[in-house]
């Protein structure tokens, strides 16, 4: 069930289907090297998720694009958003959602910057009352255990690098949108290497701003050259199974709403 293809009837049909469950693909639009397109994130957080949806069934929101990229501006192709307007606007959708009667929302997430604003986003939930739940995997933007074995192999069956628009997010283009992959364009496998100028500060186990420039000026931190379709199938396979998963999950969770209200009535009566 995707929520932009539904007639509004439909989408009210919907809810009991889902058992009130809507699940948002977030990712961005940035440069991933000179091979692979920019919306890739998204594009690839929604197969999965879609994937998903045949397993287990759920309403499946369209791509969530409005990525955190305050540190990416200085690549091409990039749209970045000042993060305020980013994280009121996943607010505001997670409230549109509810008000539309899905009351659990999954977020799952694939792009990696995006992490600390999800998490921001979370802590930020506790400071209203909410007659809605979100929900967000441990494993954060690597969405699932079963996805990060899929990428083991791939990179040792492969000789690639996972790295940003490296091996798997290579592999999972050529199967999932290979019309929008140049494989002949791909950046050489030194430009993904880090840039030796950025060790200072890591070696010093200090995290500055514009860290990712400095580590990878190209935009780039990986090498795919000889993954294939077949190894982004078995990854987009993982990653949908492990999804429906939690969607199942969710689906049974009749406590977490409780303990969030309980949560909020003490906040605003503290006592021992
Ligand atoms: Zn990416």
């Amino acid at each position: 069930m995707r929520w932009n293809e539904m007639t509004a009837r439909e989408i009210v049909e919907a809810r009991e289907k889902c058992g009130g469950v809507c699940v948002v693909p977030m990712g961005c639009i940035e440069r991933h090297g000179d091979h692979l397109p920019v919306g890739i994130d998204y594009m690839k957080a929604w197969h999965f998720v879609d994937r998903a949806a045949e397993l287990e069934p759920f309403m499946v929101f369209p791509g969530w694009y409005l990525g955190s990229l305050s540190d990416c501006t200085f690549a091409p192709g990039t749209i970045a958003f000042p993060l305020e307007i980013c994280v009121n606007a996943l607010e505001a959708l997670c409230s549109e959602i509810a008000r539309n009667g899905f009351k659990k929302i999954l977020l799952i997430n694939s792009h990696g910057g995006n992490e600390p604003m999800i998490q921001y986003f979370m802590q930020r939930f506790c400071e209203k009352d909410r007659d809605y739940m979100v929900y967000y995997p441990t494993h954060s933007f690597y969405i699932s255990k079963g996805m990060v074995e899929a990428r083991k192999k791939l990179d040792a069956e492969t000789g690639s690098t996972s790295g940003h628009a490296g091996g798997y997010e290579t592999a999972v283009s050529l199967h999932l949108f290979p019309q929008c992959v140049k494989m002949e364009m791909q950046l050489p496998r030194e430009e993904g290497i880090s840039d030796k100028r950025s060790e200072y500060m890591l070696n010093a186990g200090l995290k500055v701003p514009a860290w990712w420039f400095a580590a990878h000026p190209h935009h780039y931190g990986g090498f795919g050259k000889d993954c294939t379709a077949e190894h982004g199938k078995l990854i987009t396979e993982a990653a949908a199974k492990d999804i429906a998963e939690y969607v199942r999950a969710i689906k049974a969770d009749t406590t977490t709403m409780e303990i969030f209200r309980e949560f909020r009535e003490k906040t605003r009566h503290p006592e021992l």
